[in-house]
Formats: C-alpha cells, sequence, structure tokens
C-alpha cells in the first residue's frame, strides 16, 4: 500500500483550497525556474528515467512522446502540447477530482512538459458537461497568469508560454486525440488516420504532442522528487503511484492514488470498504473503464492492477477506473448497455464502427432477452473480430472487447437465457 509520503495528490479529496496560495503552500510552483534550468533534454531524459507511461488509457511511455517532438522549431510552425481533458470513458473520474482539486499541478505540467517539448503553447481541451471543473480551470489559468507563472518569462525563465482553455461539446470521440485535434481546428470531431502521428502532423497542421491531465500533472513533483524515487514504486515497466477510481457494488465508491501493481483485493478492501455483501458476493469486474473486458471474480481477486497484470488476465488497466459488480448484476444487460453506448458515439466515418456498433447492440438485446438462436453467440464473437482492428480509432477495438469478454467468461448465461426464452434472468449465475 502507498504510503502517505509517496502520494503526489496530496489535495485530491478538496479538504484544502485549490487556489494558488494553497497549491504553493502545498509546494506547487515551488521554483519552477530551477526545474526548467535543467534544460528541456534533460527533463525529458527524467521523465523517460522514471518510466511513467500515459495515464489516458493506452500506457505509452510519456518521456518517449515528448522525444518525437522537433528539436528545432521552423518559422511559422510553431509546437503545441494538447492536454486530453475530455474524460468521458464510463466509470473514469479521475481528471474531474484533479482539476476540480489540484488543478495547479496541471498547470505547472503543463509548463514543464511544454517548455522541455519547445511547445509555444497548451490547449487544455475539457470535457463540456465538466461545467464547474471549467470555471475552476479557467480561474486557475487567470490567477497562473496574475502571478506570471504562465504568459511572457514565465516563471521568470525567460520561456513564453500560454495555456488556452478549450470546453467541448459533449461527444465521447473528441477524447480520441486526432479527433480532439480536428475539434480545436473548429471542424465535425471525428479521427484521423494514423499515421501522421500527431507529433508529425497535429494541430494547425504543427507538431503536436497530446497527453492525458494526470500524465501532465505528476511530471513535476516527479522532476522535483526523482526518477528514481517514482521508479521505485510498483513493478518493472509498471511504474509509480495511479489514480484508481472505484465504483459500482463496493460500500464505500472513491477515487484514490495507489501504488501501480497493488492487487484488486488489497484496493479494495483498503479502500473502499470491500465489496458489497462480502467476497463471496463479487461476480465481476471491468478494472478499467468500458473499454476494457470484464474478468470474472475469481481471476482478479489476487491480480496486479496494472498494465502487464491486467493484460495477462485478457483485459487492461485502461484509465484504471474499477467498475466492481456483484451478483445481482445482470451481466448480460451491463454488457448490452455498454454495446449502447458506442453505438451512440461511434462518429459514423467508417463501416465496420458505424454499422457493427448497432449490429452488435441489436444481438446484444436480444441474448438479453433469451431470444435468439444458440448459434447467433459465435456469429456474434465473428463480428466483433470484423470490427476490432478494422476501424480508424480505437473505438472500434473499445466496443468489441467487452463483448468478447462477455462471451469468453459467461457463454453458459448466454445459453441460459436462450434455452429458457424466458427473458432477461434476475440473477446472474457464476462465470467459468
Ligand atoms: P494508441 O495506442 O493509438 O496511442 C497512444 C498514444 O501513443 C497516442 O498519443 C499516440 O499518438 C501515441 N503513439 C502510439 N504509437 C505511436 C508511434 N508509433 N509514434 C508516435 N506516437 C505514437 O491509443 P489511443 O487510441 O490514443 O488511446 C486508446 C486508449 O484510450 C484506450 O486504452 C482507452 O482506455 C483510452 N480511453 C480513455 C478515455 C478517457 O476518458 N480517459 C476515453 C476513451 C478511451
Ligand atoms: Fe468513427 Fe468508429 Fe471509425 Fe472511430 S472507429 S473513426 S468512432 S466510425
Amino acid at each position: 500500500m502507498l504510503e502517505d509520503k509517496d502520494r503526489i495528490f496530496t489535495n485530491i479529496y478538496g479538504f484544502q483550497d485549490w487556489g494558488v496560495d494553497a497549491a504553493m503552500r502545498r509546494g506547487d510552483w515551488d521554483d519552477t525556474k530551477g526545474l526548467m534550468a535543467r534544460g528541456q533534454d534533460a527533463i525529458i531524459e527524467e521523465i523517460k528515467a522514471s518510466g511513467l507511461r500515459g495515464r489516458g488509457g493506452a500506457g505509452f511511455p510519456t518521456g518517449m512522446k515528448w522525444s518525437f517532438m522537433p528539436k528545432e522549431n521552423k518559422p511559422g510552425r510553431p509546437s503545441f502540447l494538447l492536454i486530453n481533458a475530455d474524460e468521458s470513458e464510463p466509470g473514469s473520474c479521475k481528471d474531474r477530482e484533479i482539476i476540480r482539486h489540484d488543478p495547479h499541478k496541471l498547470i505547472e505540467g503543463a509548463l514543464i512538459a511544454g517548455y522541455a517539448m519547445r511547445a509555444r503553447a497548451a490547449y487544455i481541451y475539457i470535457r463540456g458537461e465538466f461545467i464547474r471543473e471549467a470555471e475552476t480551470l479557467f480561474a486557475a489559468v487567470a490567477q497562473a497568469y496574475e502571478r506570471g507563472l504562465i504568459g511572457k518569462n514565465a516563471s521568470g525563465s525567460g520561456y513564453d508560454f500560454d495555456v488556452f482553455v478549450h470546453r467541448g461539446a459533449g461527444a465521447y470521440i473528441c477524447g480520441e486525440e486526432t479527433a480532439q485535434i480536428e475539434s480545436l481546428e473548429g471542424k465535425k470531431g471525428q479521427p484521423r488516420l494514423k499515421p501522421p502521428f500527431p507529433a508529425g502532423v497535429g494541430l494547425f497542421g504543427c507538431p503536436t504532442t497530446v497527453n492525458n491531465v494526470e500524465s501532465i500533472a505528476v511530471a513535476p513533483t516527479i522532476l522535483r522528487r526523482g526518477a528514481s524515487w517514482f521508479s521505485s514504486i510498483g513493478r518493472e515497466n509498471n511504474k509509480g503511484t495511479k489514480l484508481f477510481q472505484i465504483s459500482g457494488h463496493v460500500n464505500r465508491p472513491t477515487v484514490v492514488e495507489e501504488a501501480m501493481g497493488i492487487s484488486f483485493r488489497e484496493l479494495i478492501e483498503k479502500h473502499a470498504g470491500g465489496v458489497r455483501g462480502g467476497w463471496d458476493n463479487l461476480l465481476a469486474v471491468i478494472p478499467g473503464g468500458s473499454s476494457v473486458p470484464l474478468v470474472p471474480a475469481a481471476q482478479i481477486m489476487d491480480a496486479p492492477m496494472d498494465f502487464d497484470g491486467l493484460r495477462g488476465l485478457g483485459s487492461g488497466l485502461g484509465t484504471a477506473a474499477v467498475i466492481v459488480m456483484d451478483k445481482s448484476t445482470d451481466i448480460v444487460r451491463a454488457i448490452s448497455r455498454i454495446s449502447y453506448f458506442y453505438k451512440h458515439e461511434s462518429c459514423g466515418q467508417c463501416t465496420p464502427c458505424r454499422e457493427g456498433t448497432g449490429w452488435m447492440w441489436r444481438v446484444m438485446e436480444r441474448l438479453r432477452e433469451g431470444n435468439a438462436d444458440i448459434s447467433e453467440i459465435d456469429m456474434l464473437q465473428e463480428v466483433t473480430k470484423q470490427v476490432e482492428g478494422h476501424t480508424i480509432c480505437a473505438l472500434g477495438d473499445a466496443a468489441a472487447w467487452p463483448i468478447q469478454g462477455l462471451i469468453r467468461h459467461f457463454r453458459p448465461e448466454l445459453e441460459r437465457r436462450i434455452n429458457e426464452r424466458n427473458g432477461a434472468a434476475p440473477l446472474a449465475v457464476a462465470a467459468e
């Protein structure tokens, strides 16, 4: 279990003020100029050495991503940092807490990361529904300008750096980095084909790095405390601390910073008061937000909650949004609801996703009711394979994987419903 002294987000529950004076008392903006004076390449090397992997879900190494940015900016072609605060993954709510209670960690991180990658400015693209959070962020950015922490000669470093906050309009797909770039440019938010990656051709055609809020907000602390401190927490290839968001059938849903690799059992017992009705009542867990497959109770109990530990179970850490489901859950209905979400949020640009998400959801609804033929389970599995990997962005995969997880672990329940033909069953059965 993580010790208090190793927590980065010391105000995640908002017990103290989010404003700049309180943030400074907590150690933010402490000799930012000195951190920047280490030099751009040294900062990138330190982040690389820390082992930090992107906290938005994909886990791409952050320092490596920063190193893709050009070392020299061509005239008329500035570089940009785009901070993805369009947190919309069902189950995810950590970036919201950072912005509510610790926005200066994010703004200081924007300056340091932006400086390291030679960016002219950072854009923070915040989810449209985050109305109060956007107000806090606008106010925190204004405070940072007033104190000379950002803007011309930011923090006395001699470097000019602006931070702009842009509000989204409620489309999940605008959390996909290239759709976000399109949206920020004033166009319809639809993903672009990659490559080229944003570091080559990004915002307004210029080099751009897109990073998640948490990835940027932890950077100043990593630099202050050192890469070796951060990398001493967690496991090989899965380093550092992480904000876990625990929801569903636990006694105390929460957002908590913990060490990567903590076991599921310890995470839930220590921070969420255990599973509702006790451990025997646990049915399954979606460990990383709605895009990753569920894991049945028996398999997840002692699993390390990190990228590799959960991949080993055929799932993933994703955003570390841990959705706990007890035996009262209608598991087919739960996954069908997720299918509906992806059908609703598909931007419609590519055929396998546009047609496949609706197809998969309609079959899922019939399976929920038991109104299907047994052969349709395999057909549905086949459709998920036709969607997975055949689309422009990861939304297609995200729509396919939860269904694959359901079929893998709960096929007997699907068959039971079809055989009984008696509508959705109130009680779920144990996973295979
Ligand atoms: P991805 O693996 O395609 O890319 C991850 C990042 O690495 C991107 O920034 C990409 O540009 C960069 N990258 C990857 N390969 C690269 C290369 N060869 N050269 C340069 N840059 C490279 O994943 P993605 O589509 O960006 O993200 C998918 C993840 O997003 C899922 O795991 C899901 O969990 C997560 N997600 C999060 C939310 C949220 O609310 N936080 C919402 C939806 C999805
Ligand atoms: Fe749009 Fe879906 Fe294609 Fe992504 S996979 S580009 S959301 S249609």
